[in-house]
């Protein structure tokens, strides 16, 4: 139903006001005026409705009161209902806010500096241990704190500044050491938030018990300190570790040098060189596995120098092949022709992940075959990324377990019957080394049937051209004609891409009864074969066999002959010397050596290259006779230093330890210093600041080079930081060693001589 509403009356009543007002006196006065006249009809009636009209005028006004009037009241009572629906909100918010108050689990309570405690929730009276509201309101904050906080200052001065930084910044959070009323102490948060109450500025407490999170806190803090001290007990034993195995491996290497100083055939030559070069790789996976934990920190940066690609693998394949010759497998790798070879990038890195792939092929093939691939996936002006793939006929992999072999100590077989060693860590390298290389890895692979390992790599191409291991355009007759025989396939085939690239023509041929046929052929048609490469181990005839052969066959004019071998017996280079075989090659063959020797057998020789029987293991650095004082303990060392310092005409004295040292510095004069560190008695160290107090204020200074097999991170610094002048880490390479001394003694082009040292 529509509530029927009163229309105001509107401006009539007022117009009707303002004429009854003016005219009613104005008629009485007239009425009054002409009472004696009353035969004046006309103006008594003119009098009437003059009347009638004030009546009625009176009687709107009356109506618009009585309107005006009930309007009023309506007002009247919405205003007290609103005013009723206020309060009750009020109580409700009240009731809202104060039940907020009292069922908080955190402790709130109000307060002035000036007064303390004025309220406090059940929580905030039950946090302290009172008894009710009014014990807890008697406390003046003083009382619910120890003298003093646990950074020494004062509780009471301390909670004044507090509250004072609340009340101007309009709140303050903290952490508190509080008492309760018992006594007994708690730790807590406390946020003060400046409120106003009834019109003056109070403070909101809200404190939290931190009891639990401290505890926590320290529980955490007491494990990362059991932690790091677990981690320097690590660092520990890897800098021992690292001590330990770099003690044998100096003499391992050093004698190696001095051997390979001497004059030695071409076999014992190649053996020791070989050596060498596995005792060089081995170091390097030392290092990296010494250096895993640094790998994993992201802390493994690598090197960006310029190298030549074919060289470098031709080295590394090299180290890897008598692993190979041992169990019987043929090894080979072949280069796509459109590969560029001077590049820069950590040849030393791309080697170890060579050494880590091969490696494994090799370590996981019983028979047949392991080769790598290399090619150029793609190339700009100043970069390109190459393809590498090493392929084997070994055991495979699950394929469920392909996913997981990147990851560090992952192994296909975890049996406790595995066939095959290992960490489980070669691959997790690999895989990480190569991401540092903008590449990335991957595996294929049938169980029974063989895995192929590829990886990618990016380098930047070298700008400056490198003093080249092969000549771009080979000093070689052009299309000499070639005669490969090799009962491997892919051997051949390599030796052919090689060879073509160089401008030769070859043949391949699998057999000995085939080349004999090829010979002969040739030598009919009149385009004799001048040289013919053959694989020494080859099923039926092998590569002596047919060598003898060839050199019996009436209807062959003799070629050159040149044998890959996969190893060499004093017979059998007797038989060499015998047939004239003009050069024989250890599988597989570098490009740089097949170069040299197909070159010599044909007569020619590369320009700026010596014959590698007449290499020197080390290029001598031309220093004066010196007086050297060596400082070390282990006899096999002594005995290594002294014959490679005495070789190169200095004389030596050896001390056992850091005192003898102070002794024999004491009774004579010495150029050079070289002091191990570790040493019974006296070390390194203490020594070396011992000479450095006696030269104090004198104008003497011995050089001291460090010769340690401490090669940690930080050693270096230790040994410097002591007043040693140099550093070299052993194992200890002759020509490292003499470059060191010669920078301490300042001799001249030392400068540009490059220490790989760590
Ligand atoms: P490991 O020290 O055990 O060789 P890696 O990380 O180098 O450690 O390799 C991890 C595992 O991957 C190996 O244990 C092996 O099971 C598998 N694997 C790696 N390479 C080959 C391969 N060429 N053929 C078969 N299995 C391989």
């Amino acid at each position: 139903m529509k509530s029927a509403r009163a229309v105001p009356p509107g401006r009539f009543p007022m117009v009707c006001l303002t004429a009854a007002v003016v005219l009613t006196p104005v008629v009485f006065a007239w009425l009054i005026r002409n009472r004696e006249r009353p035969d004046q009809p006309a103006e008594i009636a003119l009098a009437v409705i003059v009347s009638v009209s004030l009546l009625v005028s009176w009687a709107l006004v009356l109506r618009s009161i009585f309107f005006w009037r009930s309007q009023l009241q309506d007002s009247y009572q919405r205003l007290e209902s609103r005013d009723h629906q206020r309060r009750t909100a009020i109580e409700a918010s009240e009731i809202k806010f104060r039940t907020l108050f009292d069922s908080s689990r955190d402790a709130i309570m109000i307060l002035t500096p000036e007064e303390g405690f004025i309220d406090g929730n059940p929580a905030a009276i039950e946090l302290f241990g009172c008894k009710d509201e009014a014990e807890f309101t008697s406390c003046a904050p003083v009382d619910l704190s120890p003298p003093f906080q646990p950074d020494g200052s004062d509780s009471t001065i301390k909670a004044q500044q507090m509250m004072a930084k609340a009340m101007e910044q309009g709140s303050n959070f903290f952490e508190w050491l509080h008492r309760r009323v018992d006594g007994t102490q708690f730790y807590a948060t406390v946020l003060l938030t400046r409120v106003e109450l009834s019109g003056r500025p109070t403070l909101q407490a809200t404190v939290r018990d931190i009891t639990e999170q401290k505890q926590a806190a320290q529980a955490l803090e007491s494990a990362k300190l059991a932690a790091e001290v677990a981690n320097q007990a690590k660092s520990d034993f890897l800098a021992n570790m690292s001590h330990e195995i770099r003690t044998p491996m100096n003499a391992i290497i050093g004698m190696t040098e001095l051997v390979l100083d001497t004059e030695l055939d071409r076999t014992q030559r190649d053996y020791l060189t070989l050596v060498d070069e596995s005792a060089d790789s081995l170091l390097i996976i030392i290092n990296d596995i010494l250096d895993f934990s640094k790998i994993e920190a992201g802390k493994l940066h690598l090197e960006e120098i310029p190298f030549e690609l074919r060289e470098r693998i031709g080295d590394r394949m090299k180290s890897l092949g008598l692993r190979a010759h041992a169990r019987n497998l043929e090894l080979a790798w072949q280069i796509a022709p459109d590969t560029p070879d001077a590049l820069v990038g950590d040849p030393i890195r791309l080697g170890q992940i060579i050494l880590n792939l091969v490696g494994n092929a090799i370590k996981f093939t019983e028979q047949g075959e392991v080769v790598m691939r290399v090619d150029c996936e793609s190339r700009t002006k100043h970069e390109v990324v190459l393809h590498f793939s090493i392929r084997d006929t070994g055991v495979g992999i699950p394929a469920e377990k392909l996913s997981t072999i990147f990851d560090a100590f992952t192994q296909a077989d975890t049996s406790t019957t595995r066939q095959y060693g290992g960490t489980g860590l070669g691959l997790a390298i690999t895989s990480r080394l190569v991401a540092l290389m903008h590449g990335r890895v991957w595996a294929e692979s049938e169980v029974g049937q063989g895995s192929s390992f590829h990886f990618t790599a990016r380098f930047k191409l070298a700008t400056e051209s490198l003093p080249a291991t092969i000549p771009v355009r080979p000093t070689l007759p052009s299309a000499t004609r070639l005669l490969i025989v090799d009962d491997n396939a892919t051997n051949r085939q390599i030796l052919e891409d090689i060879t073509r690239a160089w401008g030769m023509q070859p043949v391949s041929v699998e057999s000995a009864p085939v080349a004999i046929d090829t010979l002969r052929e040739a030598d009919q048609a009149g385009d004799r074969i001048p040289l013919v490469l053959i694989d020494a181990d080859m099923p039926e005839v092998d590569g002596l066999e047919l060598t003898d052969r060839i050199r019996q066959d009436e209807t062959v004019t003799d070629p050159a002959v040149i044998l890959l071998t996969s190893g060499t017996q004093p017979e059998y280079l007797k038989r060499c010397e015998e047939l004239k075989v003009a050069a024989h090659l250890m599988k597989p063959v570098k490009h740089s050596e097949l170069l040299s020797a197909i070159e010599k057998s044909l007569g020619g020789s590369i320009a700026g290259k010596d014959d590698a029987d007449s290499q020197s293991a080390d290029a001598f650095i031309d220093l004066p006779s010196l007086q050297i004082l060596l400082v070390e303990d282990g006899l096999v060392n002594q005995k290594l230093a002294t014959v490679m310092l005495e070789k190169h005409g200095h004389s030596v004295v050896v001390a056992d330890n850091g005192q003898q040292a102070l002794d024999e510095l004491q009774a004579g004069r010495f150029d050079v210093v070289l002091m191990d560190v570790e040493m019974p008695e006296m070390d390194g160290l203490e020594a070396t600041a011992a000479i450095r107090a006696k030269e104090r204020d004198t104008d003497q200074h011995v050089p001291i080079i460090a010769m340690t097999a401490h090669a940690m991170k930080g050693d270096r610094a230790q040994c410097l930081q002591a007043g040693m002048d140099d550093y070299v880490s052993k194992p200890v390479r002759s020509k490292t060693l003499f470059e060191t001394i010669a920078r301490v003694l300042g001799i001249a082009n030392s400068e540009a001589m490059n220490d790989r040292n760590p």
